[in-house]
């Protein structure tokens, strides 16, 4: 399976800003954003002026980096996003929230999107009790999304869930934070989703 082995910090750095793709350590002085904020390599401190196809592409990259996906996957959602009645745009965002690996991290059983992915290929999340490790998942309204069987007693699981009962999970789930398990109330409005990506930008670029 295709997926990202650069290292993340460099995909902040690249994009010219923090995306918050490594949990705690995002926030702490190890961040690596905080401590180069420029692009890697030789020219990474000059100054450049961005085309109109530069910014739109500059967000779609941002968003593909934010939730994980590869630029196929990517572009798959938006093709059905494109089929669907209502805002482009919003569509796409509302897949890439649905994918289980965001669900997982939103919920707080993951610090951030990537060790969700972990979690989910390695067994440890289940959805309406029963195993799923495919992290692209798309959860749909009512699924219960819960740390599988065993694993809640896993030394690490309790380690990253120690803080559930103070997390506030967005709108559209609901959290049992004492089990270790959520709920899709209903699927998330534009407004619930926080992420900061003009994703107007993102349609242009691909309605060209
Ligand atoms: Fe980005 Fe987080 Fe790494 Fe900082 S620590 S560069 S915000 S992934």
């Amino acid at each position: 399976m295709a997926r990202y082995t650069e290292s993340v910090c460099r995909l902040c750095r690249r994009q010219g800003e923090k995306l918050f793709l490594k949990g705690d350590r995002c926030y702490s002085g190890k961040c690596a954003f905080d401590r180069r904020p420029f692009v890697p390599g030789e020219h990474g401190r000059a100054r450049k002026k961005v085309s109109e196809y530069g910014l739109q592409l500059h967000e779609k990259q941002k968003a593909r980096r934010i939730y994980g996906v590869l630029e196929s996957q990517f572009r798959r959602y938006f093709e059905r996003a494109e089929r669907e009645k209502g805002i482009t745009g919003e569509n796409l965002l509302r897949y890439l929230e649905r994918r289980l690996d965001n669900v997982v991290f939103r919920l707080g059983l993951a610090t951030s999107r990537n060790q969700a992915r972990q979690l989910i290929r390695h067994g440890h999340v289940a959805v309406n009790g029963r195993r799923v490790d495919i992290p692209s998942y798309l959860v749909s309204s009512g699924d219960e999304i819960a740390m599988h069987g065993a694993s809640r007693e896993r030394p690490f699981v309790k380690e990253i869930t120690a803080g559930l009962a103070h997390r506030t999970p967005p709108p559209w789930l609901e959290l049992d934070a004492e089990n270790l398990r959520g709920r899709v109330v209903t699927l998330p409005k534009r407004e619930d989703i926080d992420v900061p990506i003009a994703e107007h930008l993102i349609v242009e670029l691909y309605s060209k």
